[in-house]
């Protein structure tokens, strides 16, 4: 993970800008500074603010996969909480 700058690196001289990406998340135009990962399949650039719904959204899908019962329950009451 990386933080994305137009300034060049001061020792590998190179520039990781997030101008010209589109963020993984919300799928609108990156500005610097943006959140960086370098995949094994693909790079991802984010948003700042995007982070954080981002990661909730991941947790909450990891939750379901550990705990399926849970949400097989969750879907089938009338918990005006559920969603
Ligand atoms: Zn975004």
């Amino acid at each position: 993970m990386s933080l994305t700058s137009p300034v060049p690196d001061p020792i590998s001289g190179i520039v990781l800008t997030a101008l010209g990406q589109k963020c993984f998340f919300c799928g609108q135009r990156c500005s610097d500074p943006a959140i960086f990962w370098c995949g094994e399949t693909a790079d991802i650039y984010l948003h700042p603010r995007c982070v954080t719904d981002f990661t909730i959204r991941l947790h909450r899908d990891v939750h379901e996969h550990d705990r399926p019962d849970y949400y097989r329950r969750l879907r089938n009451s009338d918990d005006p909480m559920r969603g």
